[in-house]
Protein backbone atom coordinates (compact mmCIF):
# COMPACT_ATOMS: atom_id res chain seq x y z
CA UNK A 1 0.00 0.00 0.00
CA UNK A 2 1.27 3.58 -0.76
CA UNK A 3 1.42 6.33 1.22
CA UNK A 4 1.31 8.99 -0.89
CA UNK A 5 3.07 12.19 -1.21
CA UNK A 6 2.72 14.64 -3.86
CA UNK A 7 5.62 16.81 -4.59
CA UNK A 8 4.19 18.79 -7.98
CA UNK A 9 6.15 20.79 -10.60
CA UNK A 10 9.00 20.93 -7.91
CA UNK A 11 11.84 21.24 -10.13
CA UNK A 12 10.21 20.89 -13.37
CA UNK A 13 11.39 23.42 -15.92
CA UNK A 14 9.09 21.40 -18.87
CA UNK A 15 6.22 22.00 -19.93
CA UNK A 16 4.84 18.63 -21.47
CA UNK A 17 1.19 19.53 -23.56
CA UNK A 18 -0.94 17.65 -21.28
CA UNK A 19 0.81 18.46 -17.97
CA UNK A 20 -1.24 20.85 -15.68
CA UNK A 21 -0.08 19.49 -11.97
CA UNK A 22 -2.47 20.83 -10.36
CA UNK A 23 -5.72 20.47 -11.89
CA UNK A 24 -3.95 16.49 -11.61
CA UNK A 25 -3.47 16.18 -8.10
CA UNK A 26 -5.22 18.49 -6.93
CA UNK A 27 -2.31 20.41 -4.69
CA UNK A 28 -0.79 23.51 -5.20
CA UNK A 29 2.59 23.35 -3.47
CA UNK A 30 5.04 21.11 -2.19
CA UNK A 31 4.95 20.07 1.36
CA UNK A 32 7.38 20.78 3.84
CA UNK A 33 9.98 17.71 4.08
CA UNK A 34 8.36 17.28 7.84
CA UNK A 35 5.08 16.88 6.58
CA UNK A 36 6.56 13.27 5.43
CA UNK A 37 6.28 11.83 8.70
CA UNK A 38 3.03 13.39 9.53
CA UNK A 39 1.76 12.40 6.41
CA UNK A 40 3.27 8.55 7.07
CA UNK A 41 1.52 8.61 10.56
CA UNK A 42 -1.75 9.46 9.87
CA UNK A 43 -2.04 6.44 7.35
CA UNK A 44 0.25 3.88 9.44
CA UNK A 45 -2.18 4.47 12.39
CA UNK A 46 -5.21 4.46 9.95
CA UNK A 47 -5.56 0.29 10.80
CA UNK A 48 -4.84 -0.73 7.35
CA UNK A 49 -2.96 -3.81 7.11
CA UNK A 50 -0.08 -5.03 4.87
CA UNK A 51 3.26 -3.43 4.14
CA UNK A 52 3.52 0.02 3.11
CA UNK A 53 5.71 2.14 0.61
CA UNK A 54 6.54 6.03 1.13
CA UNK A 55 5.88 7.21 -2.46
CA UNK A 56 6.92 10.51 -4.02
CA UNK A 57 4.69 11.00 -6.59
CA UNK A 58 3.71 14.18 -9.17
CA UNK A 59 6.68 15.67 -10.18
CA UNK A 60 10.25 14.80 -11.39
CA UNK A 61 11.60 13.95 -7.65
CA UNK A 62 15.34 13.79 -9.27
CA UNK A 63 14.64 17.01 -10.35
CA UNK A 64 14.42 18.82 -7.54
CA UNK A 65 17.44 20.76 -5.72
CA UNK A 66 19.32 17.99 -4.14
CA UNK A 67 18.87 19.39 -0.63
CA UNK A 68 15.20 19.15 -0.83
CA UNK A 69 15.38 15.22 -1.99
CA UNK A 70 17.75 14.74 1.37
CA UNK A 71 15.48 16.62 3.41
CA UNK A 72 12.12 14.55 1.71
CA UNK A 73 14.23 11.13 1.43
CA UNK A 74 16.01 11.59 5.19
CA UNK A 75 12.00 11.46 6.19
CA UNK A 76 11.36 8.61 4.58
CA UNK A 77 14.67 6.53 5.54
CA UNK A 78 13.31 6.80 8.99
CA UNK A 79 10.55 4.55 8.81
CA UNK A 80 12.03 2.19 6.20
CA UNK A 81 15.04 1.96 8.81
CA UNK A 82 12.41 1.27 12.05
CA UNK A 83 10.43 -1.40 9.92
CA UNK A 84 7.46 0.49 9.88
CA UNK A 85 7.28 1.00 5.75
CA UNK A 86 9.25 -1.99 3.41
CA UNK A 87 10.07 0.52 0.98
CA UNK A 88 10.38 3.62 -0.77
CA UNK A 89 9.10 4.83 -4.09
CA UNK A 90 9.36 7.92 -6.57
CA UNK A 91 8.95 8.99 -9.89
CA UNK A 92 10.72 11.01 -12.42
CA UNK A 93 12.07 11.57 -15.91
CA UNK A 94 13.95 9.50 -17.62
CA UNK A 95 16.79 12.49 -18.38
CA UNK A 96 16.73 12.84 -14.91
CA UNK A 97 18.44 10.02 -14.01
CA UNK A 98 22.10 10.01 -13.97
CA UNK A 99 24.88 7.40 -11.52
CA UNK A 100 24.77 10.49 -9.28
CA UNK A 101 20.98 10.76 -8.91
CA UNK A 102 21.00 7.19 -8.37
CA UNK A 103 23.66 7.58 -5.99
CA UNK A 104 21.74 9.67 -3.63
CA UNK A 105 18.46 7.17 -3.79
CA UNK A 106 20.64 4.20 -2.81
CA UNK A 107 21.96 5.91 0.18
CA UNK A 108 18.65 6.29 1.48
CA UNK A 109 16.92 2.97 0.90
CA UNK A 110 14.39 4.05 -1.97
CA UNK A 111 13.76 0.55 -3.44
CA UNK A 112 11.48 1.22 -6.91
CA UNK A 113 12.12 3.86 -9.56
CA UNK A 114 9.54 4.83 -11.47
CA UNK A 115 10.37 6.58 -14.95
CA UNK A 116 7.63 8.84 -16.56
CA UNK A 117 8.61 7.31 -20.52
CA UNK A 118 5.12 7.90 -21.58
CA UNK A 119 6.13 6.48 -25.03
CA UNK A 120 8.94 4.78 -26.94
CA UNK A 121 8.21 6.43 -29.90
CA UNK A 122 10.15 9.72 -30.86
CA UNK A 123 7.30 11.51 -33.25
CA UNK A 124 4.69 11.31 -30.17
CA UNK A 125 7.32 12.48 -27.77
CA UNK A 126 8.42 15.29 -29.47
CA UNK A 127 4.08 16.19 -30.65
CA UNK A 128 4.21 15.88 -26.69
CA UNK A 129 6.88 18.27 -25.60
CA UNK A 130 8.37 15.59 -23.62
CA UNK A 131 11.94 17.05 -23.89
CA UNK A 132 13.20 13.96 -24.21
CA UNK A 133 14.00 10.86 -26.35
CA UNK A 134 12.93 7.17 -26.31
CA UNK A 135 17.07 6.43 -26.58
CA UNK A 136 16.58 8.24 -22.42
CA UNK A 137 14.50 5.90 -21.55
CA UNK A 138 16.37 3.13 -22.51
CA UNK A 139 19.43 4.55 -21.02
CA UNK A 140 17.70 5.23 -17.83
CA UNK A 141 16.74 1.91 -17.56
CA UNK A 142 19.46 -0.13 -17.80
CA UNK A 143 21.13 1.97 -15.21
CA UNK A 144 18.24 1.68 -12.60
CA UNK A 145 18.22 -1.72 -13.45
CA UNK A 146 22.06 -2.25 -12.85
CA UNK A 147 22.09 -0.75 -9.92
CA UNK A 148 19.13 -3.65 -8.72
CA UNK A 149 16.39 -0.74 -7.68
CA UNK A 150 12.74 -2.14 -8.93
CA UNK A 151 12.48 -0.50 -12.58
CA UNK A 152 8.72 1.05 -13.27
CA UNK A 153 7.80 2.48 -16.60
CA UNK A 154 4.95 4.66 -16.91
CA UNK A 155 2.89 4.71 -20.20
CA UNK A 156 -0.02 7.30 -21.59
CA UNK A 157 -2.05 6.49 -24.73
CA UNK A 158 -4.05 8.78 -27.32
CA UNK A 159 -0.87 11.64 -27.04
CA UNK A 160 -0.50 13.60 -30.35
CA UNK A 161 0.77 11.44 -33.04
CA UNK A 162 -0.11 7.99 -30.82
CA UNK A 163 -2.27 4.87 -32.41
CA UNK A 164 -2.81 2.05 -30.51
CA UNK A 165 -0.04 0.64 -32.81
CA UNK A 166 2.76 2.66 -31.20
CA UNK A 167 1.34 2.10 -27.87
CA UNK A 168 1.91 -1.77 -28.09
CA UNK A 169 4.70 -1.22 -29.26
CA UNK A 170 5.82 0.25 -26.70
CA UNK A 171 4.28 -1.95 -23.98
CA UNK A 172 6.72 -5.07 -25.89
CA UNK A 173 9.61 -2.22 -24.98
CA UNK A 174 9.04 -1.44 -21.65
CA UNK A 175 8.92 -5.62 -21.25
CA UNK A 176 12.23 -5.72 -23.48
CA UNK A 177 13.50 -3.19 -20.69
CA UNK A 178 13.04 -5.57 -17.78
CA UNK A 179 10.15 -3.55 -16.27
CA UNK A 180 8.76 -4.87 -13.38
CA UNK A 181 6.10 -2.22 -13.12
CA UNK A 182 3.67 0.05 -15.40
CA UNK A 183 1.27 2.50 -14.76
CA UNK A 184 -1.06 3.26 -18.42
CA UNK A 185 -2.64 6.68 -18.47
CA UNK A 186 -5.32 7.59 -21.22
CA UNK A 187 -4.64 11.31 -21.87
CA UNK A 188 -6.48 13.40 -20.60
CA UNK A 189 -7.20 17.39 -22.18
CA UNK A 190 -6.59 19.22 -18.59
CA UNK A 191 -7.78 23.00 -18.74
CA UNK A 192 -4.62 25.42 -18.47
CA UNK A 193 -2.58 23.49 -20.61
CA UNK A 194 -1.13 23.31 -24.65
CA UNK A 195 -3.19 20.25 -25.09
CA UNK A 196 -6.71 22.13 -24.06
CA UNK A 197 -4.78 24.80 -26.99
CA UNK A 198 -4.39 22.26 -29.73
CA UNK A 199 -7.68 20.37 -29.11
CA UNK A 200 -9.85 23.88 -29.42
CA UNK A 201 -7.73 24.65 -32.39
CA UNK A 202 -8.75 21.39 -33.98
CA UNK A 203 -5.34 19.92 -34.02
CA UNK A 204 -5.49 17.10 -31.58
CA UNK A 205 -8.13 14.48 -31.47
CA UNK A 206 -8.35 12.69 -28.02
CA UNK A 207 -9.34 8.93 -27.90
CA UNK A 208 -13.08 8.35 -27.43
CA UNK A 209 -13.72 6.16 -23.82
CA UNK A 210 -14.33 3.23 -25.92
CA UNK A 211 -10.93 3.42 -27.62
CA UNK A 212 -9.10 3.92 -24.82
CA UNK A 213 -11.21 1.35 -22.86
CA UNK A 214 -10.62 -1.49 -25.74
CA UNK A 215 -6.39 -0.55 -25.91
CA UNK A 216 -5.92 -0.38 -21.76
CA UNK A 217 -7.60 -3.81 -21.77
CA UNK A 218 -5.03 -5.09 -24.69
CA UNK A 219 -1.79 -3.37 -22.45
CA UNK A 220 -3.27 -4.83 -19.68
CA UNK A 221 -3.57 -7.96 -21.18
CA UNK A 222 0.05 -7.68 -22.63
CA UNK A 223 1.37 -6.51 -19.47
CA UNK A 224 0.07 -9.41 -17.48
CA UNK A 225 1.31 -12.35 -19.55
CA UNK A 226 4.61 -10.89 -19.43
CA UNK A 227 4.60 -10.83 -15.69
CA UNK A 228 4.70 -7.20 -15.25
CA UNK A 229 2.67 -5.44 -12.74
CA UNK A 230 -0.17 -3.31 -13.57
CA UNK A 231 -0.19 -0.71 -10.40
CA UNK A 232 -2.76 2.08 -12.41
CA UNK A 233 -4.99 2.74 -14.96
CA UNK A 234 -5.85 5.85 -15.29
CA UNK A 235 -5.53 8.88 -12.92
CA UNK A 236 -7.40 9.32 -9.22
CA UNK A 237 -10.43 10.77 -9.54
CA UNK A 238 -11.17 13.41 -8.15
CA UNK A 239 -13.20 16.88 -8.25
CA UNK A 240 -10.33 18.58 -9.52
CA UNK A 241 -9.87 16.17 -12.14
CA UNK A 242 -13.23 15.73 -13.17
CA UNK A 243 -13.37 19.82 -13.10
CA UNK A 244 -10.69 20.18 -15.20
CA UNK A 245 -10.87 17.72 -17.86
CA UNK A 246 -12.12 20.07 -20.99
CA UNK A 247 -11.98 16.37 -23.03
CA UNK A 248 -10.67 13.09 -23.70
CA UNK A 249 -11.68 9.13 -22.17
CA UNK A 250 -12.73 10.47 -18.80
CA UNK A 251 -13.82 7.51 -16.25
CA UNK A 252 -14.19 7.67 -12.50
CA UNK A 253 -12.98 3.96 -12.49
CA UNK A 254 -11.06 3.87 -15.50
CA UNK A 255 -8.71 0.89 -14.34
CA UNK A 256 -11.54 -1.42 -13.32
CA UNK A 257 -13.41 -0.03 -16.67
CA UNK A 258 -10.15 -1.94 -18.15
CA UNK A 259 -10.22 -4.78 -16.24
CA UNK A 260 -13.55 -5.60 -16.87
CA UNK A 261 -13.31 -5.15 -20.50
CA UNK A 262 -10.39 -7.72 -20.60
CA UNK A 263 -11.96 -10.43 -18.35
CA UNK A 264 -14.89 -9.70 -21.34
CA UNK A 265 -12.40 -10.53 -23.86
CA UNK A 266 -10.98 -13.75 -22.06
CA UNK A 267 -14.84 -14.44 -21.45
CA UNK A 268 -15.65 -13.99 -25.05
CA UNK A 269 -12.99 -16.92 -26.55
CA UNK A 270 -14.95 -19.40 -24.01
CA UNK A 271 -18.18 -18.91 -25.38
CA UNK A 272 -19.55 -22.52 -25.95
CA UNK A 273 -23.30 -23.27 -27.73
CA UNK A 274 -23.93 -19.55 -26.55
CA UNK A 275 -23.74 -19.95 -23.20
CA UNK A 276 -21.30 -19.18 -20.45
CA UNK A 277 -21.40 -20.86 -17.52
CA UNK A 278 -18.68 -19.80 -15.21
CA UNK A 279 -18.16 -20.81 -10.82
CA UNK A 280 -15.98 -18.62 -9.66
CA UNK A 281 -14.69 -17.23 -6.12
CA UNK A 282 -16.77 -14.77 -5.22
CA UNK A 283 -13.81 -12.37 -4.57
CA UNK A 284 -14.29 -12.51 -8.78
CA UNK A 285 -18.08 -11.68 -9.34
CA UNK A 286 -17.55 -8.09 -9.69
CA UNK A 287 -14.88 -8.65 -11.79
CA UNK A 288 -16.42 -11.29 -14.21
CA UNK A 289 -20.03 -9.68 -14.47
CA UNK A 290 -17.94 -6.42 -14.81
CA UNK A 291 -18.41 -2.51 -13.85
CA UNK A 292 -21.96 -1.73 -13.27
CA UNK A 293 -22.98 -5.12 -14.56
CA UNK A 294 -21.04 -4.26 -18.30
CA UNK A 295 -20.09 -7.44 -18.87
CA UNK A 296 -23.18 -9.21 -18.12
CA UNK A 297 -25.43 -7.03 -20.04
CA UNK A 298 -22.60 -7.24 -22.76
CA UNK A 299 -23.18 -10.98 -23.30
CA UNK A 300 -27.02 -10.69 -22.65
CA UNK A 301 -27.52 -8.17 -25.24
CA UNK A 302 -25.75 -10.46 -27.78
CA UNK A 303 -27.81 -13.88 -27.04
CA UNK A 304 -25.20 -15.27 -24.57
CA UNK A 305 -26.58 -17.22 -21.94
CA UNK A 306 -24.55 -16.69 -19.10
CA UNK A 307 -24.82 -18.51 -15.06
CA UNK A 308 -22.43 -17.38 -12.47
CA UNK A 309 -22.11 -19.67 -9.35
CA UNK A 310 -19.78 -20.05 -6.70
CA UNK A 311 -17.02 -22.37 -6.63
CA UNK A 312 -13.25 -22.76 -5.26
CA UNK A 313 -11.28 -21.68 -8.65
CA UNK A 314 -12.18 -20.04 -12.06
CA UNK A 315 -14.28 -21.81 -14.63
CA UNK A 316 -16.05 -21.29 -17.57
CA UNK A 317 -17.75 -24.11 -18.98
CA UNK A 318 -15.77 -26.54 -16.87
CA UNK A 319 -12.59 -25.03 -17.98
CA UNK A 320 -10.37 -23.47 -16.22
CA UNK A 321 -10.44 -19.37 -16.74
CA UNK A 322 -6.89 -17.52 -16.61
CA UNK A 323 -7.12 -15.54 -12.81
CA UNK A 324 -6.89 -11.89 -13.11
S1 LIG B 1 7.99 16.50 -16.80
FE1 LIG B 1 6.26 15.81 -15.56
S2 LIG B 1 5.85 17.46 -14.12
FE2 LIG B 1 7.14 18.30 -15.75
S3 LIG B 1 5.75 19.21 -17.23
FE3 LIG B 1 6.17 17.12 -17.91
S4 LIG B 1 4.59 15.82 -16.98
FE4 LIG B 1 4.55 17.81 -15.92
Amino acid sequence: MNIPIFVPHVGCPNDCAFCNQRSITGVTEAPAPESVGLIADEYLSGGRTGPHTIAFFGGSFTGIEPRLQRGYLAQAKKYLDSGRISGIRLSTRPDYIGPEQLDLLEEYGVTNIELGAQSMDDAVLAASGRGHDSAAVRRASALVRERGFTLGLQMMTGLPLDSPEKSMATAEEFIALGAEETRIYPTLVMENTRLADMYRAGAYSPQTLEEATELGARLYGKFRAAGVKVLRIGLSDSAELKGGCVAGPYHPAMGEAVVSRFVRGQLEKMVENGRLDIEAPKKYFSKILGLRRCNAEYFLGNGVGLTLTEGERPLVNGKYLLEF
